[in-house]
């Protein structure tokens, strides 16, 4: 059977002498893996759709679980993410929790809609870091392990200063904070508050600096690391930005 799918290229593999597998996120399937014949020899007019983030209509042959390119129409490219390394990894943070965290054949369109937005984002000039931390707190949302800002994890009741306890994996208050708690800065947690679901084009107008973002990512990063997976991009992000 033949298929059409919007899908996004989040990284190619070598295969055989000129092949690749090309893993997409695409909008009808999800996370589908794609068998590239011949994608590698200098004649191959599909190269471009291995490029990482390549955004396109593929066409693919599938059948049973196995999908191979037949032909794809580039809508964007997002190529020019790797002129700037503070984008390219903030891109990659994106595609990491795609490839690594989510379900291979399991449609998810708010998550496409997501990524691709986020994307846009980036190419757009936006704030990366911003950016980066409106997707996350998104995709932990989608993946049902959403970090609650609102309230302390064990009374429920909302507090002035939260720690963010390791050992019940989410926010507390200072009453139920168990001893394996790290500090949070209340500028970091207000700034994730300000992000969470705020439509993409919107980030313009926050203002929040450079280190608070990054305060609120490394936030991020320590709930997500503890509790679930450890998204390295995001580490090496926090180092560069
Ligand atoms: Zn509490």
């Amino acid at each position: 059977m033949d298929i059409t799918t919007k899908a996004i290229a989040l990284k190619a593999t070598d295969y055989k002498e000129n092949d690749k597998f090309i893993l997409l996120y695409s909008l009808e399937y999800g996370k589908i893996s794609v068998h590239a014949k011949g994608i590698r020899k200098n004649s191959a007019k599909l190269k471009f759709c291995a490029d990482q983030f390549c955004f396109g209509q593929y066409e693919l042959a599938n059948i049973g679980e196995r999908f191979t390119l037949k032909s794809c129409e580039q809508l964007e490219s997002f190529y020019n993410l790797r002129e700037d390394v503070v984008r390219y990894y903030a891109a990659c943070v994106i595609a990491e929790c795609l490839a690594n965290f989510t379900e291979e054949n399991q449609s998810e369109p708010n998550l496409f809609v997501e990524t691709l937005k986020a994307l846009q984002s980036l190419v757009n000039d936006i704030e990366p870091l911003a950016v980066t931390l409106r997707f996350l707190l998104a995709f932990f949302k989608i993946q049902g392990i959403a970090l609650q800002t609102d309230c302390c994890i064990s009374c429920g009741e909302q507090s002035k200063r939260y720690v963010l306890d390791l050992q019940r994996g989410g926010l507390a208050c200072d009453n139920c904070r168990s001893a394996e708690s790290i500090a949070v800065s209340p500028r970091a947690l207000a700034v994730c508050k300000m992000l969470d679901g705020i439509e993409y084009n919107k980030l313009t107008r926050i203002s929040a600096t450079n280190e608070i973002l990054k305060d609120a990512l490394n936030l991020c990063y320590k709930y997500v690391s503890h509790s679930y997976f450890s998204i390295k991009s995001l580490s090496e992000l926090l180092k560069l930005a």
